[in-house]
């Protein structure tokens, strides 16, 4: 038998992990808090329970979340494995029957001989052994103080604050103009210009707009300085321009003049190919976010690859706390996986559970780290979260983070078709290269 591993949190993540070392011939602790102690939106004691959504997303590889569920069957998914026992018909969406779902994955950890399951509050992350901490977006508050200690007091998040992001490929580029305020920096931001009447419909139809409820447990979360942008405009007509729409210190090159209002997109990754709205945070409900931001002139054919929201979320800062390899910088021996790394969703949270087992079993073995190439869903989600330049915000797999296919091809769906043959490749190299099947 090998060195014992500890796993805090029995959700997606950290029953991933606990598989992966526990079929590696790890003697594995599982701590999970339910039933003893509830988190506000799990219901039952069953591991690997899905909070809200039955689906885990589509399953068409030429899709960021069905790409990711491909590399992940590769990886002996425990979580893809119970999908396919529970499946229901949901179209091209991987639709579950949540209770099988769970109860499968409970079994199978509970009856594994190298897991022990302790249904315990862990309030302290154990010094000197090799932890996976992955105690979700709902981690408990004595947990949470501990790791913010941990980590640092700035480095941990408790309420995410998601803008929406947009393919470069489908802005409008004649409706507006490249630079920052008051000319500082480079031409870091594009900035969408409006005139008088395109802010005023825009405002009018922002109001109207439906919205999402936030749960009883994120009543308390508007904070000014993360306030969404409907909240903004229901202060007054003139709020928004004095906010993320303020358009001060911007002279539009075309004109000589500062537009009335603008809306800046700023480059999301290295090669510009993801352009997020820039302090537009929202409620809306994600039909009506297309909608009202497509009146945005530089956005009316926008495609949106990820789309605003605020949840209460405890996540940490990874692009400054963790390692590729997803153990602390500090603290080798402490890994984080799941939803607490700043990945979002269920698949996402469940991917970094796999690599986070990988990592802490060759950690143990005395063996290099390793991460997925960055052509992999995988290898290109990890590095985001753990390399983004600024301020860190919760990232689901989409085909943005992958480089572009050596060759240039126009066709959309031909090009993420070769992305993602090129990755289930590349994920297949690195599996035989690390004798991981
Ligand atoms: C209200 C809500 C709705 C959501 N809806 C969706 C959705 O529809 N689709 C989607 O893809 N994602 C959704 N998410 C995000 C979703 O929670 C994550 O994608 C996913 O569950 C994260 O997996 P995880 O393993 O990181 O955390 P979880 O699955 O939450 O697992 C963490 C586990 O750790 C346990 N735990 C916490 N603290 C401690 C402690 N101190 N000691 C021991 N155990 C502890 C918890 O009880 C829990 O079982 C939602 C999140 C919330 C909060």
């Amino acid at each position: 038998m090998r060195e014992r591993i500890v796993v805090i949190g029995g959700g997606l993540a950290g029953s991933e992990a606990a598989w992966r070392l526990a079929n590696e011939g790890f003697k594995v602790v599982l701590y999970e808090m339910r039933p003893k102690k509830m988190t506000p939106a799990h219901k039952t004691d069953k591991l690997a329970e899905l909070v809200c959504s039955n689906t885990l997303g589509n399953v068409e590889i030429t899709t960021g979340a069905g790409l990711l569920k491909a590399e992940m069957s590769m990886l002996g998914s425990l979580v893809i494995e119970a999908a396919k026992e529970a499946r229901i018909p949901a179209g091209s969406a991987l639709g579950v029957d949540r209770n099988i779902f769970a109860q499968y994955i409970t079994e199978k950890i509970e009856s594994h001989p190298n897991i022990e399951v302790v249904r315990e509050e862990v309030k302290k992350i154990p010094e000197d052994e090799i932890v996976i901490v992955a105690t979700g977006p709902l981690t408990s508050e004595e947990l949470t103080k501990h790791i913010r200690e941990l980590v640092g007091y700035d480095t941990l998040y408790f309420y995410d604050a998601i803008s929406p992001i947009v393919e470069a490929e489908s802005v409008d580029f004649s409706k507006g103009f490249w630079g920052s305020r008051y000319g500082k920096g480079r031409d870091d931001y594009f900035n969408c210009v409006l005139t008088e009447e395109e802010y005023r419909k825009f405002y009018e139809e922002l109001l109207k707009a439906e919205k999402v409820e936030p749960k009883d447990f994120e009543k308390a979360v508007y904070f000014e300085g993360c306030l969404p942008i409907e909240e903004m405009a229901r202060r007054g007509y003139q709020t928004l321009l004095f906010g993320p729409m303020k358009p001060v210190g911007l002279i539009d090159p075309r004109t000589g003049k500062q537009p009335f209002a603008v809306v800046q997109l700023r480059k999301e990754n290295k090669e510009g190919t993801l352009l997020s709205l820039v302090g537009f945070q929202t409620k809306l409900t994600y039909p009506e976010q297309k909608r009202v931001f497509r009146l945005i002139p530089a956005l009316r054919n926008a495609v949106f690859v990820r789309l605003g929201s605020i949840h209460r979320n405890t996540f940490i800062q990874s692009n400054r706390v963790l390692t590729p390899f997803l153990n602390m910088r500090k603290k080798e021996n402490v890994f984080f996986a799941g939803q607490i790394t700043g990945v979002e969703g269920y698949v996402a949270s469940a991917a970094t559970g796999i690599l986070a087992g990988i990592n802490a079993g060759r950690l143990s073995r005395g063996e290099p780290l390793i991460v997925p190439p960055e052509e992999t869903m995988l290898g290109s989600l990890v590095r985001y979260i753990t390399t983004k330049e600024g301020e860190l915000q919760p990232m689901n797999p989409v085909f943005g983070l992958l480089p572009p296919p050596g060759k240039k091809v126009r066709d959309k769906k031909r090009r993420k078709e070769l992305m993602a043959e090129r990755a289930l490749a590349k994920m297949e190299e690195w599996i035989r290269e690390n004798r991981l099947a």
